[in-house]
């Protein structure tokens, strides 16, 4: 420890009397030893604030402050960081500070009373341990992205910094520069699969998915760059992008006698954004699209926190005669509220129930959602079919569409017009005789 700092008002906070971050800056600056650094992150204290008001929370970090000096005692030094924020200086090894942190953890997976309330805030922490004259800078953003880390894995977590995590951080950063070119440069395209209609034997609609055509990006799946592009906000351009590529190929399809529905994955964070609808209508009344042939999708795991203001846009996009599908059905939390509460036309039974039809609780669930769904108006499509047995148990249980390798996988718009064709000279298929023959015959 360096010599001690003359006392400044400006380097402590107003509320806990901890030292602060710019204080921090300093005594750093007067330590030459090694240490261990971690930065705890209180999570519900944003959620706190915003229910009981600052003041209360106020209250909730003066205590969490006391406890975390209670528990850290004369092992290290604590810094109020942020509002939710708190860094400890550990001047001792490893083991010793991770046994500190994990009682920090513990300590705080329990409710604490304040004035009378139960509150709850669980702790991620971050830890790392800097090199000898590494800049404060760097060591806050390395135990940063540990406590990020942290935060992803659940509530009262810690993860030690390792040098990967930084990795896929600065690809990530790469990344984001390479997808707005992308989109300037027009290098996402559409690829499209069929889905199969079980009650009448043939394909009528498809639903489209993104590809990013780029040597660099050419083998990442949607699953991984549409998650940047959505933290990035960037998506709202890509949404914009995708709907007018769908609505052109539509109108191509058409002026070759094809007439398919299509699919359109959306991002509830589209949702959000005023102009969605306003641009939705331009849209079609530019490509003059019929409102029956564009079905929307939203995946279940992604509409958690959509608010009232985003579902009334929903409901006037249903209004209109679009049909909404509530995708990856089954995977995610609330999956039987959902059912209720939002507004959709089409269950799609995520891949991962289907995987698992051969046994039987799982088979007693899809035959319950089947169930329910048709009691409550809607069609289900089951994803990810990929064999003739998943295909005829559905079909037996009455499952109204399926979507699938066993069907096609994603093709591009030339190859649909190719296997319609096919279809139509070999066995009549669009016209509504059977599907069978063309799967088992291609
Ligand atoms: P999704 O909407 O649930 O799309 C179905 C995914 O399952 C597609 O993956 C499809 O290729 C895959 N799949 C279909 N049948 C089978 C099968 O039999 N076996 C296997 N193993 N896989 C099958 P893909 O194209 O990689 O897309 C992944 C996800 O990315 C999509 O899941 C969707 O949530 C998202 N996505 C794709 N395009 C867009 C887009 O334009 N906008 C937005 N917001 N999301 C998109
Ligand atoms: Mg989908
Ligand atoms: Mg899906």
């Amino acid at each position: 420890m360096g010599r001690e700092l003359e006392y400044n008002k400006y380097y402590y906070d107003y509320l806990t009397n901890l030292p602060n971050r710019y204080f921090l800056y300093e005594y750093y600056n007067h330590d030459n030893n090694k240490f261990i650094f971690v930065l705890f992150y209180f999570d519900n204290l944003t959620y706190i604030n915003d229910s009981y008001g600052h003041l209360f929370g106020d209250k909730v970090s003066v205590e969490i402050s006391k406890a975390l000096i209670e528990i850290v005692k004369d092992n290290g030094k604590i810094f109020r960081f942020g509002g939710d924020e708190f860094i400890v200086i550990f001047h001792r090894n490893l083991d010793e500070a991770i046994s500190i942190v994990e009682d920090v953890t513990k300590k705080f997976n329990y409710f604490f009373k304040v004035e009378g309330k139960d509150i709850l805030t669980t702790v991620s922490a971050g830890i790392y341990a800097p090199k000898i004259g590494e800049h404060m800078d760097d060591i806050i953003r390395k135990a940063n992205t540990a406590m990020l880390k942290a935060k992803k894995l659940g509530k009262s977590k810690y993860v030690i910094f390792d040098k990967t995590m930084e990795d896929d951080i600065v690809k990530k950063t790469g990344m984001i520069v390479d997808i707005k070119k992308a989109i300037l440069n027009n290098e996402f395209y559409l690829l499209f699969q069929p889905i199969y209609n079980l009650r009448e034997n043939r394909i009528k609609e498809v639903e489209a998915l993104a590809r990013w055509r780029n040597n660099k990006y050419g083998g990442i799946p949607p699953s991984r760059f549409i998650p940047v592009i959505e933290e990035t906000g960037l998506i709202k351009e890509f949404g914009v992008l995708i709907i007018e590529d769908v609505f052109k190929q539509i109108n191509d399809w058409r002026n070759k006698g094809i007439v398919l529905k299509v699919n359109i994955n959306v991002s509830p964070l589209q949702l959000r954004d005023d102009d969605f609808l306003f641009e939705f209508d331009q849209l079609i009344s530019k490509y003059k699209i019929p409102l029956n042939l564009v079905e929307i999708e939203f995946t279940e795991t992604q509409i958690l926190d959509i608010n009232q203001q985003e579902i009334k846009k929903i409901n006037e996009l249903l209004r209109r005669g679009i049909r909404i599908s509530l995708d990856d059905f089954g995977v995610g939390y609330s999956s039987l509220i959902n059912m209720i509460e939002f507004p959709i036309s089409t269950i799609k039974m995520d891949k991962s129930l289907i995987d698992r039809i051969d046994e039987k609780k799982v088979r007693t669930l899809i035959k319950g959602i089947l169930h329910i769904s048709k009691e409550m108006n809607y069609e289900v499509v089951a994803e990810g079919v990929e064999t003739k047995e998943q295909l005829s148990m559905l079909k037996e249980w009455g499952c109204d569409k399926i979507q699938g390798y066993y069907i096609s996988k994603p093709k591009a718009p030339r190859e649909i017009e190719l296997m319609f064709k096919n279809m139509y000279d070999k066995y009549n298929v669009i016209l509504g005789s059977t599907l069978e023959n063309y799967v088992e015959n291609r």
